[in-house]
């Protein structure tokens, strides 16, 4: 997921928690995390990671859908005996167990980096049924309950005219290009970048509302680090010789994207040597993702006076004025970026700056703009993430118009797959595995009593979402047309940058979403105390209404047990049940928690990702505390139905939860996307999201009669919750 912000809200899969993100709009989970700028993006949030991989060339919108995968294709099965591996032990391997098969079966497709069995299928269903919609929509044959059908349609239909990319999206270009051209001094520099952010240009730093950690019923402005165009600032810094690799390529694609906007070569080369020097500087000043994890390193209330002071070179109401918003409480997620980017203020000259703000234009652009601009962009993101083909235009229209429109889009999409049967299981099955935290609390031996009361109060505070929201988001002042794909993402930036910071001074809206019904996502957002489950992943293999109990808790189960766990995750405890940041644990028992927090972190230290690089305990703990404890809770919820009928004639009820829970994660990815997410992903790879929790069950041995000291029956287990 990607969330609210800093550390507030976590998702269940993909580059989110750590991304300097002001709300859980979060990419499927086979999306490449923050690789490179894309136009959803830019649409979506001026700050969220990319989504979907570029496009490829394919005919307009009249002309025949390109293959995907078949519409009539059967949906994965809950639990697959054709995807396990007979031949590998469960007490060794359990995710080679449940998986072997089905990745020796499932090479991953061309247009994707990594594939996943549960969240990917889902994802391609889906598209399926968006691209339906979205057709219907510009062909004029609109659906009566989306009053914003035609803005989809239009939408959908210009970013599917390749021949208006090459040539409307280019003067879109050129003409925010120029603007930075004109720029004379840093009057105009601050206000020009208001306007670039307002538009979903990244830059320098990103401002943004947020609810006050340590009052949680206001909402301020997020003044937060930021302006890089590689994946993370350890690409920047870090001396290895594959960041030293990936810097020459980043230079090499930033000469080329300069020599396509018109700059001669040479020109061109030193444009690209200032934006990695700029770039550098600032990722300098940045923040580490897992120092960003701690909620308190990233609280500064230092309101507009204390910004002021931090950058006092940067005309801050020039900037304030032009994002239209006299902001004064103001958290500076971290002082020393802004200390930094004063110095560089100071440093460089206005020519080399005006440098860097084009290339973030460019790049931003890229994906939008015509066939040259989008294979270099795609061959930059390829070298990142492995990805052998281009994805269809169809699929990159699909995510760019949902990331814009989603609330209207959903809201015939959720006519076709969740129906209110399926919300009222979904709704039973949570009250389930709350009831299970419930009852867990009391046994958890590290606790006391005043610590298991108030956490018992934080429980019965949490607010659950399912579906879609009550109330749909309107889009009446999103102005769309049919001529310019660029144009068209620049106001849809606009449109949701003004949204979210219209929010600054008003009472929390607690009807709010962070993700489109159609993701295959959910999340936990400790500010407002909230899970969240979008339509888009209550379906089979998660979740079906027809679907025994045992293999629904393995699947929806094991994702509201994760999300649950959020709220008590090293991260997530530290928020109490009405979303402030505040001691409300007593000392021993934080202590005691940090203790089996960090045999967690161990753990996954040892871990491989990839060749010689291991999956970052720290980075990932939050999300590793939650599977462990979502797949413990799912047992548990499973074990207070009784006896059900066997259904399954080889397995067990519990053993067809564990097997169900396994495939969920069942994955292929290239070794340059395990790479890429070991830095920047806060989830943990696939194989280690089923073995780790597994080695951690206490239960797990008896199930499937696994001996003591086995991989996965280890006599030392770390348990938190
Ligand atoms: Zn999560």
């Amino acid at each position: 997921m990607r969330t609210h912000h800093l550390a507030i809200a976590v998702c269940l899969a993909a580059a989110c928690s750590s991304a300097p993100a002001p709300r859980p709009a979060e990419p499927a989970a086979s999306a490449p995390p923050a690789a490179t700028k894309t136009p959803a993006e830019s649409a979506a949030s001026s700050s969220a990671p990319a989504q979907q991989p570029p496009g490829a060339t394919t005919p307009p919108v009249a002309t025949p859908p390109q293959p995907g995968p078949a519409p009539g294709a059967p949906p994965p099965l809950s639990l697959d005996e054709s995807a396990m591996d007979a031949n590998a032990d469960p007490c060794d391997d359990f995710y080679q167990y449940a998986c072997g098969g089905w990745m020796k079966a499932n090479p991953i497709p061309p247009d994707k980096s990594r594939w996943t069995r549960s969240f990917d299928t889902v994802h391609d269903r889906n598209e399926l049924l968006l691209r339906d919609i979205m057709e219907k929509d510009a062909a004029g044959q609109t659906d009566p309950s989306d009053p914003y059908a035609k803005k989809v349609g239009d939408f959908y239909a210009t970013c599917m005219d390749e021949q208006k990319a090459e040539t409307a999206s280019l003067k879109t270009l050129r003409e925010r290009l120029a603007r930075i051209d004109a720029l004379k001094d840093g009057k105009d520099l601050a206000k020009l970048l208001g306007e670039m952010h307002v538009s979903g240009t990244r830059g320098f730093f990103s401002f943004r509302s947020i609810q006050d950690a340590k009052d949680a019923t206001q909402v301020i402005g997020l003044a937060d680090q930021g302006g890089l165009g590689l994946p993370d600032r350890d690409y920047y810094v870090k001396d290895d010789a594959k960041m030293r690799e990936t810097r020459a390529r980043y230079q090499e694609f930033a000469t080329n994207m300069f020599k396509l906007a018109g700059a001669s070569e040479a020109d061109a080369r030193k444009q690209a040597d200032a934006v990695l020097r700029l770039e550098t500087a600032l990722a300098r000043s940045s923040m580490t993702r897992v120092e960003r994890r701690d909620p308190y390193k990233v609280y500064h209330r230092l309101d507009r006076k204390g910004l002021v002071e931090k950058a006092p070179s940067f005309d801050w109401s020039s900037y304030f004025t032009a994002i239209a918003h006299d902001v004064q409480p103001i958290n500076v997620a971290v002082p020393e970026f802004f200390t930094g980017m004063e110095a560089m203020l100071k440093q460089y000259k206005l020519p080399d700056i005006k440098t860097y703000l084009r290339f973030r234009e460019i790049q931003g652009a890229a994906d939008s703009l015509g066939k040259a601009f989008v294979e270099e962009n795609f061959r930059f993101n390829q070298f990142l993430t492995g990805q052998k083909e281009i994805s269809p235009r169809w699929k990159r229209c699909v995510a760019m118009t949902d990331a814009a429109l989603g609330e209207a889009v959903g809201r015939t999409f959720v006519k076709t797959t969740i129906g209110d049967r399926g919300k009222a299981i979904a709704k039973d099955m949570i009250q389930g595995i709350e009831k299970a935290f419930d009852e867990n609390l009391g046994s958890v031996s590290w606790m006391d009593e005043q610590t298991r009361k108030v956490s018992a109060e934080k429980l019965h505070k949490l607010d659950n979402k399912v579906g879609y929201p009550d109330r749909w988001r309107e889009y009446e002042s999103m102005k769309i047309d049919r001529t310019s794909l660029l144009a068209n993402l620049k106001e849809a930036a606009r449109y949701e940058a003004k949204r979210d910071l219209d929010k600054i001074g008003k009472p929390v809206d607690r009807n709010d979403w962070g993700m489109t019904p159609a993701t295959v996502n959910a999340y936990y957002n400790a500010a407002k105390n909230e899970m969240v489950f979008p339509a888009g992943i209550l379906q089979t293999p998660f979740f079906s209404p027809e679907a025994p109990d045992p293999t629904n808790l393995g699947g929806a189960g094991l994702v509201m047990g994760h999300e649950l766990t959020h709220g008590f995750d090293d991260r997530g405890r530290q928020y109490d049940g009405d979303g402030n940041l505040r001691e409300w644990w007593t000392p021993q028992v934080a202590d005691a928690y940090k203790e089996r927090a960090a045999c967690v972190a161990n753990q996954y230290d040892q871990y491989i990702a990839t060749d010689d690089v291991h999956v970052n305990g720290k980075l990932t703990l939050g999300e590793n505390i939650a599977d462990i404890g979502g797949l413990k809770l799912a047992l548990a919820t499973l074990r207070t139905k009784g006896q059900m009928p066997r259904g399954n004639a080889k397995f067990t009820p519990e053993q067809q939860l564990f097997i169900a829970f396994g495939q969920v994660w069942c994955q292929n990815a290239t070794p340059q996307e395990r790479r890429l997410r070991a830095v920047t992903d806060s989830h943990s790879p696939g194989r280690w999201r089923v073995n780790g929790p597994i080695s951690d069950n206490e239960e797990f041995g008896k199930v499937f009669s696994c001996k003591p000291g086995t991989n996965m029956n280890p006599v030392k287990k770390c348990v938190v919750w």
